[in-house]
C-alpha cells in the first residue's frame, strides 16, 4: 500500500473549537476532506484561554516541554483531542501567553475569545508559538512530510524548519507549505524578533536583504513565509492573479513575483455538513432547492420576529461581517439611507470599527422598522439571517475568497458581490448573485436596483435562488488541488 502523505496543519484559528472568521472555518473543513481522501492530517494551534476544554474533549498530552525562546528556556504543555466527529487529532499549545479571554484590537475591547490581541503583542505570542510548533514535531512519534502553515501567525515555519534542519538530520526532509488567507495582515516587527526568536542562522545576511521591511529596519512574517515556504498558495485563482499588482499586492506584489512560477490560487470550499438549509438546528424551518418556496418565507417570518421587525414580504437585505473597510463598509455607509427609502428591511450582524458600528447604531435609531444592526458575534443569529434574508451583501473593496458569499447561496440568499478576489470566482451574474465592477457607491447602488427589480420578477428570482443552491462549494473539488500541491512537495 502506498505510504500516506502526512501533513501537519499548523494556524491561529480552528472551527468549533475557535473561531473570528474564514481562516477557523477553512482549518476545521479541510481537513476532513484531505482525510476522506487518503491523507494523513494533524492539526496544531495555540490553546486559548476561552477554548472549552470540557466541550471539545481536550486532555493533557505532554507536560513540561522545553522552548528556547528569547535566550531562555520556557516551559509549555501539549494537550490533544479530536476535530469533532472525526479521528483527526488536535494538538493545543498551552502557555500562558494565550490564557487571557479578552481581545483587544485598535485599542478597544473587539470580540471575545481570546484569539488576537494588539499585534505587537501577536507577533511575540504567534512566534513563540511557531516555535513551539517545531518542538512538537520533534516529540510526536509520527515523521511529517509537508507542513502547511497558515497566513502570517505561522509563517516564520518554513525558517524555522531550516534552521532545526541545520542540526536535525529529521527536518531535512519536511516540506513546506504556505497558504495566504489575506494579505493585509502581515505581521510587521522590529528586528529584535530574529534574536527572540533564536533564528540566526537561517536567516541569513543574503536573505535578511529582502527581509527587511521598506522602511528598511522592520521584519515582515507574511513576507517571509512567501519567500521561504517551498509552494505558496493563496485562497482563490482570480486573488493569486490581483496580488501580482501594486493595487491588490500590499507592498509585497515583488517578492510574490518572484515566486510566481511556486504561487498557485486554490479556492476554499465551506463546510457543507455545518452550512446545510436542510439540517440546520439554528434555523426555525428547515428546507431544500425544492420546497424553499415555502419554507424560507416561514425563516424570514422567524428573523423578523427576533429582530422585532415587522413581519412581511419586504427584500430582506443582509450584511454578516468584520466592519472594517475591506468588506466595503465605506461604500456601503452613503447608501444606506437612499436605500432606506424603497420598501425593504436591512439585516445587519457584525463587529468592527468603532466609526462603522456608531453610524449603524444611529441608523437603528433612525430607522426602528426597516433597520437592525446587531452588533455582536452570534454564530447562530448568523445561520437565521442567512436563511431568512434575501439578498447579502458583499461589496468588498478585496476578497482573498470570502466565504459569506457561498454560505448566502447554499441558503438560498442571493449575494450582491463586486467582482475581486474570491467573489469574482464564486457568483455568477444575474445567475447565482449580483456582480458589480467599480469600487463605489453608484455601482454598488445599482446592483441593489436590479435585485429589487428582480425580486418582483418571481419567476426569474426563483430560478436565480434554485441555480444560487445548486451550486458545488463543497471542499471536494478544492482538497483534490491541495492535494496536488502536496504531491508536487513530496515527489
Ligand atoms: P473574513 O474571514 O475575511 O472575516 P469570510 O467571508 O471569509 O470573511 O468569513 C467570515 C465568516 O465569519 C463567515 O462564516 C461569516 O458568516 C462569519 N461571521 C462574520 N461576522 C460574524 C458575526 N458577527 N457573527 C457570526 N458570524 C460571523
Amino acid at each position: 500500500m502506498e505510504n500516506k502523505i502526512k501533513v501537519l496543519f499548523a494556524g491561529a484559528e480552528l472551527t468549533p473549537l475557535v473561531k473570528v472568521g474564514g481562516l477557523g472555518d477553512v482549518m476545521g473543513a479541510m481537513p476532513k476532506s484531505l482525510a476522506k481522501y487518503g491523507i494523513d492530517v494533524k492539526i496544531i494551534i495555540p490553546f486559548y484561554g476561552t477554548i472549552d476544554q470540557k466541550k471539545f474533549k481536550i486532555k493533557l498530552f505532554k507536560k513540561g516541554l522545553n522552548l528556547q525562546i528569547d535566550n531562555s528556556k520556557e516551559k509549555f504543555d501539549l494537550y490533544q483531542t479530536f476535530l469533532p466527529g472525526t479521528k483527526i487529532s488536535v494538538y493545543l499549545f498551552k502557555h500562558k501567553l494565550f490564557n487571557s479571554k479578552d481581545i483587544y484590537f485598535g485599542g478597544r475591547k473587539y470580540f471575545k475569545g481570546g484569539v488576537y490581541s494588539r499585534e505587537i503583542k501577536d507577533i511575540d505570542r504567534f512566534i513563540f508559538f511557531s516555535k513551539g510548533v517545531v518542538e512538537v514535531i520533534k516529540q510526536l512519534n509520527w515523521q511529517i512530510d509537508i507542513l502547511h502553515a497558515h497566513d502570517w501567525h505561522t509563517a516564520m515555519l518554513p525558517t524555522f524548519i531550516d534552521e532545526y534542519s541545520l542540526s536535525d538530520e529529521n527536518f531535512k526532509n519536511i516540506k513546506t507549505l504556505f497558504t495566504i488567507h489575506n494579505l493585509a495582515n502581515q505581521g510587521i516587527s522590529s528586528l529584535d524578533i530574529i534574536d527572540y526568536a533564536g533564528l540566526h542562522q537561517a536567516l541569513t545576511p543574503a536573505l535578511m536583504e529582502d527581509y527587511y521591511d521598506h522602511d528598511g529596519d522592520k521584519i515582515d512574517m507574511m513576507k517571509i513565509g512567501i519567500l521561504s515556504a517551498d509552494l505558496v498558495n493563496t485562497v482563490s485563482p482570480t486573488y493569486a492573479k490581483e496580488i501580482l499588482t501594486k493595487v491588490y499586492g500590499e507592498n509585497l506584489e515583488q517578492y510574490l513575483l518572484r515566486r510566481k512560477k511556486h504561487l498557485f490560487g486554490i479556492l476554499n470550499g465551506i463546510d457543507t455538513d455545518v452550512f446545510n438549509p436542510q439540517t440546520d438546528k439554528a434555523i426555525a424551518k428547515k428546507y431544500n432547492q425544492n420546497n424553499f418556496l415555502s419554507h424560507k418565507i416561514l425563516n424570514k417570518k422567524a428573523l423578523q420576529t427576533k429582530l422585532k421587525l415587522p413581519v412581511s414580504d419586504v427584500p430582506v437585505f443582509a450584511l454578516i461581517s468584520r466592519l472594517v473597510s475591506q468588506k466595503g463598509l465605506d461604500i456601503l455607509n452613503p447608501l444606506w439611507e437612499n436605500l432606506l427609502k424603497q420598501d425593504l428591511q436591512i439585516v445587519i450582524l457584525g463587529t468592527g470599527e468603532k466609526k462603522y458600528e456608531e453610524e449603524l447604531k444611529s441608523l437603528n435609531k433612525k430607522y426602528p422598522n426597516k433597520f437592525k444592526a446587531v452588533l455582536k458575534f452570534d454564530a447562530d443569529l448568523a445561520q437565521m439571517i442567512y436563511a431568512g434574508s434575501d439578498f447579502f451583501l458583499m461589496p468588498s473593496n478585496f476578497e482573498p475568497c470570502g466565504l459569506g458569499q457561498m454560505i448566502s447561496m447554499r441558503y438560498g440568499t442571493l449575494p450582491i458581490v463586486r467582482a475581486t478576489g474570491g467573489l469574482k470566482d464564486t457568483v455568477k451574474h444575474k445567475k447565482t448573485g449580483f456582480v458589480f465592477k467599480d469600487y463605489h457607491s453608484k455601482a454598488l447602488e445599482k446592483a441593489c436596483d436590479l435585485s429589487l427589480k428582480i425580486f418582483k420578477d418571481k419567476k426569474t428570482l426563483n430560478k436565480m435562488i434554485k441555480n444560487a443552491m445548486s451550486q458545488d462549494f463543497s471542499w471536494q473539488k478544492s482538497a483534490s488541488e491541495y492535494i496536488k500541491l502536496y504531491k508536487k512537495l513530496v515527489r
